[in-house]
């Protein structure tokens, strides 16, 4: 890659990308969408069943939970980027393997770099384990941390909170938190940041 990146060039390399398996079962790769200068970033897992007939992320009922979880902090899903770790649906929704993983990680990369969010919002362990290897969900949700001089927020993913429906509120409130993610990460240079992940380290596999 040379020269400036943008949103556009790195979907157009998703489209055609045949790095892993999951490209022979795709019937639309999911590149993610949105601005290129959105404030949040949320990156799920994979796409679903309806994100690989759309060529589009979280369009399903997660998504549908996503886009009300948005509207209570005053948000539409065209005022953020949504992502996904792995940008092609994997047979029967299956849990993305880890060399999947490693061969989107550049495309994840690259996009957070484009957008230079100022809060980012894991959905779910697997986009967690990018930023935090060794946490656990349940002791770090909603919780904004720095990491590589970002500020990082790890979400139950929403289709989770949909099967569960005692985490529903959960999700809620930790949604609340994000205005005051958005001017804290405004107002602050990192000053407690952690290590940065390493990406083989990853303790989930
Ligand atoms: N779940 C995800 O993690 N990503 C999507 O795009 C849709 C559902």
């Amino acid at each position: 890659m040379s020269g400036i990146d943008s949103l556009e060039q790195i979907a157009n390399e998703v489209r055609v990308c045949n790095a892993c398996p999951l490209h022979l079962g795709r019937k639309n790769a999911v590149p993610g969408e949105g601005p290129p200068n959105a404030d949040l970033m949320f990156i799920g897992e994979g796409p679903g069943f309806h994100e690989n007939e759309q060529g589009r992320p979280f369009v399903g009922a997660a998504g549908r939970f996503l886009e009300e979880l948005l509207a209570s902090i005053h948000l539409t899903r065209e005022q953020v980027f949504i992502g996904n770790v792995i940008k092609c649906r994997p047979p029967g929704n299956r849990d993305p393997q880890i060399d999947e993983i490693q061969a989107c990680a550049n495309f994840l990369d690259r996009q957070i770099r484009v957008v230079n969010p100022k809060v980012i919002i894991t959905l779910g362990r697997f986009s967690m384990a990018r930023f935090f290897p060794k946490a656990r969900i349940s002791s770090i949700h909603g919780q904004a941390k720095w990491v590589q001089g970002r500020l990082i927020v790890a979400m139950y993913h929403p289709a989770a909170a949909l099967h569960q429906p005692s985490l529903r509120e959960v999700v809620r409130k930790d949604f609340s938190h994000l205005p005051q993610y958005i001017l804290q990460a405004k107002d602050q240079s990192p000053s407690q940041e952690e290590p940065p992940a390493d990406p083989q380290q990853l303790s989930m596999f």
